[in-house]
């Protein structure tokens, strides 16, 4: 039997951005194109086996994006392992909410804390208003997704890039 290792993991982003969407495909393979939006915070748990025989469980803390629960953040970032800090492909301000969380966890959460940026809905390609930030995620640490929770595209991808760049001692 292999080991298990257990993270605590955060999502942030605008509003409406997918990241309750993001981890219902996760978590449950599942997508609602009317979902409920996020009112305070969601926990939800998931396992991924790695090829060498040992499991990562994620607690995953999904935050609402509403300006007026922006005060609560650093309940849920302080102690976090790792973020996902989620953007939407079609929504320009999405990015520069993303980059302040970006520059936030960077100065105010766990230094050794793995940040995942994430490009979601990708399926929407014909309305994308921003190019594939690779070059700032790569500079700024990053691991970096475009994703979609509507499609499935890179959803497992991404979580299990985090999961692999954990400390597994
Ligand atoms: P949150 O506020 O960041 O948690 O965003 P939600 O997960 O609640 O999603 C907001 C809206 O965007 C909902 O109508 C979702 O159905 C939609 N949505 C989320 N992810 C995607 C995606 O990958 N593609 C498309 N087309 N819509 C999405
Ligand atoms: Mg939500």
């Amino acid at each position: 039997q292999g080991k298990t290792y257990q993270f605590k993991l955060v999502l942030l982003g605008e509003s409406a951005v997918g990241k309750s969407s993001l981890v219902t495909r996760f978590v449950k393979d599942h997508f609602d194109e009317y979902r409920e939006s996020t009112i305070g915070a969601a926990f939800l748990a998931q396992t991924i086996s790695l090829d060498d025989n040992t499991t990562v469980k994620f607690e995953i803390w999904d935050t609402a994006g509403q300006e007026r629960y922006k005060s609560l953040a650093p309940m849920y970032y302080r102690g976090a392992n790792c973020a996902v800090i989620v953007y939407d492909i079609t929504q320009t301000s999405s990015l520069d909410k993303a980059k302040s969380w970006v520059d936030e966890l960077q100065r105010q959460a766990d230094p050794d804390i793995v940040i995942a940026l994430a490009g979601n809905k990708t399926d929407l390609e014909a309305r994308r208003a921003i190019d594939t930030k690779a070059k700032y995620a790569d500079e700024a640490g990053l691991l970096f997704f475009e994703t979609s929770a509507k499609t499935a595209h890179n959803v497992t991808e991404l979580f299990t890039a985090i999961a692999k760049r954990m400390p597994l001692e």
